[in-house]
């Protein structure tokens, strides 16, 4: 009996802010929705920092895929890796076996860009995924530990610490990583001299935080400069090592760690896909999301080239990821074409402790504490779950009254024991 299925099935890739909210679209639809993931969870991105940093625990900013769709039976979860599709047959290609679909929507986000910069890729810590924040904390820690047993490694860079991308990522990585040192290991490691640890924020352009206005650029300057980073702009990285980083002007950094948070490109799965890309790998659509040539298939998110109204591609950002999301469910129950239209809801970056720009719709321009309680407010109601909203919550009012922070942990797994004689 050949298995035909008696609603459409719906195939999403991706449990992000795209995919999440595109399956959450099809709630109560007549389509039976799959998301696959090579995560069994969703990972809330904008807080990977703090989990980077210490300030919050992995589980805060992550949530098992299954346990959101409790209560929407018409969504079911596939962990797998999606590796290809066989367009001819509507079937996708996963790692360990093949998925068909009628209707597939592409959420699977983004990866880091190296531009082909000698050793970032071998010996930089990017901060996507979940791993990536543990694996970052982790070498930060070590090389504490290090230092503190050695501290003539400090001269050799151990604890120089540099940053790549005055972006918001970049901005927060270097302003929470001092936080750290000063309220935190100073206490941890008192033999110690933590005052000699350098972080060294390196951008390209001549401002921090490109997209942002010229005042919120000059207080993350001005704030993260007053934190003991040291931002250096009209500056590249060129070459790295596990010891040194190389910068265009020649300088040479002893250094152990480099924090890649400059670039970011569709996830190789466009290219997979055999489907046209533009700038950045992004996959080409239509106004209405549409995938060039397929009309069952609609890429979101960080991964497809959305036009704006301004003819620029939208930014690479959770509300366009969510819209556009929640746009393409709508076109699959009702395929009216409909064009996207984009409502931008504005952007923030948080620097440190009440320290923060946030630039809204009405040019609405705040810093300082309002823009950081608007922050810390908005990224309490996006997470997932309650238990995430509380134990963030009570997280930040640990660190917050306390001056002190929980998880900072060197998670990994043991060597293996030598074995009994
Ligand atoms: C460190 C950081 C901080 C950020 N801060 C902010 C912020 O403050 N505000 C903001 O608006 N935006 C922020 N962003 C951007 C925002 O997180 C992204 O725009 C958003 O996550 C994009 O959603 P998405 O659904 O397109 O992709 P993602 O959320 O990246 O989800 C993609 C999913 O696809 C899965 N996947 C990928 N490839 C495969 C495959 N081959 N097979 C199976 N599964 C696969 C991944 O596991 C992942 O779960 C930040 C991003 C980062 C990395």
């Amino acid at each position: 009996v050949p298995d035909v299925p008696d609603v459409a099935r719906v195939v999403i890739i991706g449990a992000g802010f795209g995919g999440l909210a595109a399956a959450k679209e099809l709630d109560g639809a007549p389509v039976q929705v799959t998301i696959v993931d090579r995560h069994n969870y969703h990972t809330f991105q904008p807080l990977l920092y703090q989990v980077a940093t210490a300030g919050l625990n992995a589980a805060d900013v992550a949530y098992a895929v299954r346990g959101i769709f409790h209560k929407q039976r018409n969504v079911s979860f596939r962990q797998a890796d999606v590796t290809g599709v066989d367009w001819s047959t509507n079937t996708l290609v996963l790692d360990d076996g093949t998925l068909p679909f009628d209707h597939l929507v592409v959420a699977a986000g983004p990866t880091a860009a190296y531009f082909g910069i000698d050793g970032a890729d071998e010996h930089g810590f990017p901060l996507y995924v979940l791993t990536d924040a543990i694996a970052l904390r982790n070498h930060v820690l070590e090389r504490f530990e290090e230092a503190d047993a050695d501290p003539s490694l400090i001269d050799d860079g151990a604890l120089c610490f540099v940053v790549v991308g005055g972006g918001p990522t970049g901005v927060e990585v270097a302003g929470a990583l001092s936080e750290l040192f000063a309220m935190v290991l100073r206490k941890d490691f008192r033999m110690l001299d933590v005052s000699k640890a350098r972080i060294v924020l390196v951008e390209m352009a001549d401002v921090l935080l490109q997209p942002f206005s010229s005042p919120s650029q000059r207080h993350a300057r001005e704030r993260l400069t007053d934190m003991g980073v040291e931002v250096r702009t009209g500056e590249a990285v060129v070459r790295v090592t596990p010891t040194r980083v190389e910068l265009k002007s020649g300088e040479e950094l002893a250094s152990h760690t480099l924090v890649w948070a400059a670039g970011v490109r569709a996830n190789p799965l466009a290219d997979a896909f055999g489907v046209a890309t533009s700038r950045a790998g992004r996959i080409v659509v239509g106004p209405d999301l549409r995938i060039e040539d397929h009309d069952n298939a609609f890429a979101i998110g960080d991964i497809a080239a959305i036009t704006g109204p301004d003819g620029e591609l939208l930014p690479m950002l959770a509300p366009v990821a969510i819209q556009s999301g929640k746009h393409a469910a709508r076109e699959i129950v009702r395929p009216h074409r409909n064009p996207f239209r984009y409502r931008d809801k504005g952007t923030m970056a948080t620097i440190g402790r009440r320290a923060a720009v946030a630039e809204l719709p009405l040019h609405i321009r705040l810093s300082g504490t309002p823009a950081w309680m608007a922050w810390l407010g908005l990224h309490l109601v996006t997470l997932a779950g309650f238990r995430n909203r509380l134990s963030v919550f009570l997280n930040w009012a640990w660190n917050y009254l306390t001056w002190d922070r929980g998880p900072r942990l060197i998670i990994k797994p043991d060597q293996p024991s030598p074995p009994r004689e």
